[in-house]
């Protein structure tokens, strides 16, 4: 079987430092067993996506020299590759697990339901569900719709453990309970959750190695049990370390100078910025330019730091132009 890769941008701002070296690694993963490349366009929140971004993305990315096989400019047989445009298949997998009792309304606030169409990052959960909503009788349910409430929808999830084999992290053993109960498949506004749209795409694209920032390790065992649940094809994951800033917080949109765009408006060369990515991957001595097709000989999951990776403090001591 082919290895099939994907980079999987949200696009809700300009690629970062720490985009671009996830999606190096992601890319040198898949290129290097001589797989094909999905560039698949994560849109699926409206209120946080804007068409704009997801240009700027693609020619970040190509200035970067990366390619992809598939994707929203170049098609493909799976497509299409923007998620705001797969919303029927979605659909299908939520009405499947509905036929199934899985799902439930759930009418907490807003508030608590805020961060669910992202991916949601280790710590930011806080505690479990308590599943407040799963023991509303059908009284109760109706009462709270005639008054016009809105409710997300959740999965109702067992105590069971997930294990999985991470490419980069070994052996893996987490409970749906330690990754905070069950969890919610639409928004209260009808917006379907990251944590569907990835599942159901990943499978129908046909995707083997799902490579991604460690923030985002607690949403994997919901993939599984949810790609389970609905009988599809699950990835294997390679969980990747994130870049830090000097004051060891992860690259972020408020981190406006390290963005692609703010790199090379300052005359950083693309080879420089991944000859940078690949000394920190441990993939070469020194942080000389080179073209990501060059690093594919290099590329060794068992080189790569399992560890955060704080940015060198002075990015300037490093020739980028
Ligand atoms: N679109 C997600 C993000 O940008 C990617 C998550 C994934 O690779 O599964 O965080």
């Amino acid at each position: 079987m082919i290895a099939r890769g994907r980079l999987a941008p949200s696009p809700t701002g300009h690629l970062h430092l720490g985009n671009a070296w996830a999606f190096l690694l992601a890319w040198l993963s898949a290129r290097s067993a001589g797989g094909q490349v999905v560039l698949r366009m994560e849109d699926i929140d409206p209120q946080r996506s804007r068409p704009e971004y997801t240009a700027a993305i693609m020619d970040d990315l190509r200035w970067l020299g990366l390619d992809w096989d598939e994707g929203p400019d170049v098609g493909g047989p799976c497509g299409p590759y923007l998620q705001s445009a797969r919303a029927q298949l979605y659909q299908r997998a939520l009405e499947r697990l509905e036929s199934m009792g899985m799902l439930y309304p759930c009418f907490c606030t807003r508030r608590e339901l805020r961060t669910l169409a992202g991916a949601p990052h280790v710590g930011d959960g806080g505690a479990p569900y308590p599943g407040t909503c799963s023991h509303l009788s059908a009284e109760e349910r109706t009462a709270l719709l005639r008054q016009g409430r809105r409710p997300a929808l959740r999965v109702r999830c067992d105590a069971a453990r997930e294990r999985f084999t991470d490419m980069l992290l070994g052996p893996q053993s987490m409970s749906l309970h330690d990754c905070g109960g069950d969890f919610a498949l639409r928004r209260s506004d009808g917006v379907i959750a990251y944590q569907l749209a990835v599942v159901v795409d990943d499978a129908a694209m046909r995707i083997t190695q799902a490579v991604r920032g460690n923030d985002i390790l607690a949403s994997t065992p919901r993939q599984l049990y949810l790609a389970r649940l609905l009988g599809l094809s699950r990835p294997r994951y390679g969980h990747i370390p994130l870049l830090l800033d000097r004051d060891g917080e992860r690259l972020a949109k408020r981190h406006a100078s390290l963005t692609l765009r703010a790199l090379r408006d300052a005359g950083a060369a693309p080879q420089a910025l991944v000859g940078l990515l690949a000394w920190l991957a441990r993939l070469q001595p020194a942080p000389t330019p080179v073209q990501p097709r060059q690093l594919c000989d290099a590329f060794r999951w068992d080189a790569l730091p399992r560890h955060n990776i704080r940015l060198p403090a002075r990015l300037g001591d490093i020739a980028l132009c």
